[in-house]
């Protein structure tokens, strides 16, 4: 009797151990191999100052916005891909965001990319840090002319808007920028104010 209940034992542990090896290898992909991976691969990584715009994190906005993501130039149709693994939370286009890709990360993390050409992922879709979910565009506010190509970035931790940069990524400051409301008198047309409500659409998207 007692025979039979060790044997049984030493097949459920075997049973466990090997389901959680099929797991283990099942989750391998999805393993972050980093804290983030760029989103677009422009080396180094500029942040976007045009005549329409200061696309630092967190720059001010109308009304008293401010930006909630970064905006990182990065040529047309070039990939945007994950910083971290996840899933396709939502994808679909908004009038001021233009074409969007959502994505749910472990630890009530969430990612947003903005403004693209091309969706290139499904809703409910898992997908892998460094994946290609879509194309750079210029899409929603973002298309006007003189508005440079860039995919525009929020993170997002329990419903507050993080700054990717805390999360590891490595942004290099706007050209005659860098430096707060100095960088902004230096050369070049002063970005009009507003031009680019993505906090107001974001809020917009979510419903308040
Ligand atoms: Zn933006």
């Amino acid at each position: 009797m007692r025979w039979r209940r060790r044997r049984r034992q030493g097949w459920l542990a075997g049973l466990v151990l090997g389901g959680g090896l099929v797991a283990a290898a099942y989750e391998l992909p999805y393993v972050n191999w980093q804290p983030v991976v760029p989103p677009v691969d422009a080396h180094p990584l500029i942040v976007r100052m045009d005549a329409k715009g200061d696309g630092r994190f967190w720059s001010p906005r109308s009304g008293n916005r401010r930006h909630r993501g970064v905006d990182l130039a990065a040529p047309l149709n070039s990939p945007v891909r994950a910083i971290r693994s996840g899933t396709v939370a939502e994808t679909g286009t908004h009038r001021g965001l233009g074409r969007f890709v959502e994505l749910e990360h472990r630890g009530g993390l969430r990612s947003l990319y903005a403004h693209l050409a091309r969706v290139q992922v499904e809703p409910g879709a898992r997908v892998r840090q460094g994946d290609v979910i879509g194309l750079v565009g210029k899409t929603g506010n973002a298309r006007h002319r003189w508005i440079t190509p860039h995919v525009h970035l929020e993170v997002w931790r329990g419903g507050e808007p993080v700054d990717p940069a805390a999360l590891g990524l490595e942004v290099t400051p706007p050209r005659g920028g860098g430096d707060g409301e100095q960088g902004r008198a230096r050369g070049g047309p002063p970005p009009a104010r507003g031009t680019e409500p993505d906090a107001i659409e974001r809020d917009a998207l979510r419903g308040g």
